[in-house]
This record gives C-alpha cells, sequence and structure tokens, in this order.
C-alpha cells in the first residue's frame, strides 16, 4: 500500500501509456523536467462578486511555456500527469507557487481570494490534506483558499473523496465542484459532500442569452444551488449582457473572458483596478 502511494518525480512507464504515440511520451519526458526548469508558470484569471460587483478572487491556472512549441493549454499535458503520476509535483508546485503569490498580493494590499484546481489522483492521495496544511502554515488564512475538485473525480472513490474533503474542510478551506453539469452527478448526492460552493460549466453560460435550454439550467442550477446553501460561480461569461443575466438570477459569483482572460501574475493589480472601474461605471449607468 505505502510502495503504491510513493509517486517518483520521474515518469514511470505503464500500460495506460500503450496509447501514447512517441510525440506524447516525448512531452511527457520533457514535462518531467520543466518544473525544475522553470517552464511551468500559472495563470490567474479573476473572478467577480455579483452582489458587490467587483473582483474579489482569483483561479490559478497552469500553463507550460515550452522552450520550442510555445505557450501550452492544461488539458495538452495534465491528463497524461495525472495517468504518470507527474501530477503530484505538479500540484505542489500549484500549491507553493499560489500560496507565496496570493501573500504577496496581500503585502501590496490586494485581497484577493485563491482558487486552485486538484485532480482525481491528487484527491485520491492520502498525503493530500497533509501538504495543503503545510503551505498554510506559510501564512495563508486557509478561508482566502478554494479547493475545485471535478463532479467525476469526487465519485471516483465516494467514501475517500467524502472523507479527504472533511479533512480539509476541518483546515478551514473551502471547498468547490468544478464544471458542474457536465458529469453524471445529481445534486442529491453532491450535496452529502461537504462543499461550499459550486461552478456552473462554461458549456451552458456561453450561450445562455441564445439558447433557452441553457439559460433554464443555469437558472434552475442556481436556485438549486442556494436553496442547498451553496454559493454559485458561472464559468464562462464572455459578455455583459451574460454578466448581468447572472446578477439578475442571483447568481453570486462570475468569471470568464469578459471579466477577465487568464493573466500572468505581474498583470493581476493593474487588470484589478481596470476591471473595478468598469463594473462601477456600468453598475452607474444601468
Ligand atoms: P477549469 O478549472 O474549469 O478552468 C476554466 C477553464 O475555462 C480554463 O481553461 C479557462 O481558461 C477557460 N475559460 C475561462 N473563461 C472562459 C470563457 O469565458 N470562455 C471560454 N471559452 N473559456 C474560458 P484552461 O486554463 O485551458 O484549463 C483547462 C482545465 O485544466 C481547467 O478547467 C482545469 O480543469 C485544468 N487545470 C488548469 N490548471 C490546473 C492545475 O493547476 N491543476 C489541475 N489539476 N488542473 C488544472
Ligand atoms: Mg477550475
Ligand atoms: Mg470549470
Ligand atoms: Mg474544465
Amino acid at each position: 500500500e505505502s510502495a503504491k502511494t510513493v509517486q517518483p518525480r520521474t515518469a514511470v512507464y505503464d500500460s495506460s501509456m500503450a496509447r501514447d504515440n512517441s510525440a506524447q511520451l516525448l512531452l511527457l519526458s520533457e514535462l518531467t523536467t520543466a518544473i525544475d526548469q522553470h517552464h511551468l508558470e500559472l495563470y490567474y484569471q479573476l473572478q467577480v462578486d455579483l452582489t458587490a460587483m467587483e473582483a474579489v478572487g482569483v483561479e490559478a491556472l497552469l500553463r507550460w511555456n515550452h522552450p520550442v512549441r510555445g505557450l501550452i493549454e492544461p488539458d495538452s499535458f495534465l491528463p497524461m500527469a495525472e495517468r504518470t503520476g507527474l501530477i503530484r509535483p505538479l500540484l505542489d508546485f500549484v500549491l507553493t507557487q499560489t500560496t507565496t503569490q496570493h501573500l504577496e498580493w496581500r503585502r501590496e494590499g490586494i485581497d484577493l481570494a485563491l482558487s486552485i484546481n486538484v485532480s482525481t489522483r491528487n484527491l485520491l492521495d492520502t498525503t493530500l490534506v497533509e501538504r495543503v496544511r503545510r503551505v498554510l502554515d506559510a501564512g495563508m488564512d486557509p478561508r482566502m483558499l478554494t479547493i475545485e475538485i471535478t463532479e467525476t473525480s469526487s465519485m471516483t472513490n465516494p467514501p475517500l473523496a467524502i472523507e479527504t474533503l472533511a479533512e480539509l474542510r476541518r483546515l478551514g478551506v473551502s471547498l468547490a465542484i468544478d464544471d458542474y453539469g457536465t458529469g453524471y452527478s445529481s445534486l442529491a448526492y453532491l450535496q452529502r459532500l461537504p462543499v461550499q460552493q459550486l461552478k456552473i460549466d462554461k458549456t451552458f453560460v456561453l450561450d445562455m442569452m441564445t439558447a433557452p435550454a441553457h439559460r433554464v439550467i443555469v437558472r434552475s442550477t442556481i436556485d438549486l444551488a442556494r436553496t442547498l446553501g451553496l454559493t454559485i460561480t458561472a464559468e464562462g461569461v464572455e459578455d455583459l449582457d451574460t454578466l448581468m443575466e447572472l446578477k439578475a438570477l442571483c447568481c453570486n459569483y462570475a468569471q470568464g473572458y469578459y471579466v477577465g482572460r487568464p493573466v500572468p501574475a505581474e498583470e493581476i493589480p493593474a487588470s484589478v483596478s481596470k476591471l473595478n472601474a468598469e463594473l462601477k461605471e456600468c453598475t452607474d449607468t444601468r
């Protein structure tokens, strides 16, 4: 058991990799060294409180600055990292990097809650809670940290997931279900998890102003989540009309290209000021 949970920094070849072509294998060996070579970077995407109409948080999103291929998005390398166990050092990188950044912004007077993504393998890793506790010890207020998991990862091993989530909750961090609506779980199942937030997947939000079925799904999800005492974030908000509609539907938070694209950390302070000024203007004039 314990031998199995030790995940070496070097990737191990396993049978599931038979699917991978040689290009993927090359990418994998490069990813193994990318952390040490500082080729991985976190981008941050702003989140808006729709009641206060101001920026209140960021979600950290991993990027790989590949020396030859340029910027690589997470969907192109995270599945491979997940299959090989590299996802563990990646999470440690994310935890250290983002909590340090959060504290740095605080010192600059910028108070933004922080959301990070945790994969299925990360969630089922019995060392997760201890590793989160360790980074919080550096001085971050646990209430300012949200850990996002997907419906699918919560359903892979429900008893272990529930136990781990409860322990994370005891640390004082907040828990969110990401991409809600894309899995097969019901709110009846999800409300048994010790989570506080629901993020509606962008596929429903992107076209909610033109697709009546999606608008209905978004509206009823917001209503149900509120009834269950969960706060709700809409992902994929790409225009002002959608943002104002979500506000009218009493959605708590919005995230998306209209609010801000994911950007490197150094762009965040200026983005916050610019966004808050724009939001103030649009609430004054509407
Ligand atoms: P996610 O957690 O659901 O993150 C939101 C994704 O939607 C991001 O894609 C973001 O760039 C994109 N997005 C945000 N606003 C909009 C919008 O208005 N329109 C559209 N079309 N897209 C929008 P990204 O950065 O490519 O990340 C994809 C996924 O990779 C994430 O989905 C998350 O599941 C995973 N991921 C990213 N960073 C990490 C990480 O550090 N650890 C883990 N385990 N997973 C991560
Ligand atoms: Mg997320
Ligand atoms: Mg999502
Ligand atoms: Mg996603």
